[in-house]
């Protein structure tokens, strides 16, 4: 089982597509840990982005993701972390699969409505730095046999 982290940017927000990313989420079968809804510090903006520091971008998005509120989350399920990235789609919403949601809901890469951690040791860092360990809940989900069911 694994968990990741999950946020629906200030462009998802703002444009009323954090139910949208929550509800693909939901149906690929995948579980909610842990929510909140927040206004990103610059301090915290610029931990999380930390490995993107020096390059052209990393000013502007910083600001980008400090400019509005997030959904901030965390999903569980098996293969979790691959799952959402590749629910989410490429970086550049052009080179995102049809069906995913960079591809259905955006068009620029800085503006690309989501972020989705992509690997299992930026998963515990990211989930760790967004969520104190009270503020995620364990719990049985009545179709859980269903979905992560094996024979
Ligand atoms: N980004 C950008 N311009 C670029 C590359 C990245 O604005 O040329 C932003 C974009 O919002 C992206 C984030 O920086 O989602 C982090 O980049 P990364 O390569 O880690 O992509 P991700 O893991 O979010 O798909």
């Amino acid at each position: 089982m694994e968990r990741t982290f999950v946020m629906v940017k200030p462009d998802g927000v703002q444009r009323g597509l954090a139910g949208e990313v929550i509800l693909r989420l939901e149906r690929r079968g995948l579980k909610l840990v842990g929510a909140k809804f927040m206004q990103v510090s610059r301090e915290l903006a610029e931990t999380h982005y930390a490995v993107h520091k020096g390059k052209p971008f990393y000013e502007g998005l910083v600001r980008y993701i400090t400019s509005a509120p997030v959904m901030a989350m965390v999903w569980e399920g098996p293969n979790a972390i691959q799952a959402v990235r590749q629910t989410m789609g490429a970086t550049r919403p052009t080179e995102a699969a049809p069906g995913t949601v960079r591809h259905d809901f955006a068009l620029e890469v800085g503006r690309n409505l989501t972020h989705a951690s992509d690997g299992p040791e930026t998963a515990v860092a990211e989930i760790g730095l967004w969520f104190k360990p009270s503020e995620l809940v364990s719990w049985d989900r009545a179709t859980d046999d269903w979905i992560m069911g094996s024979n």
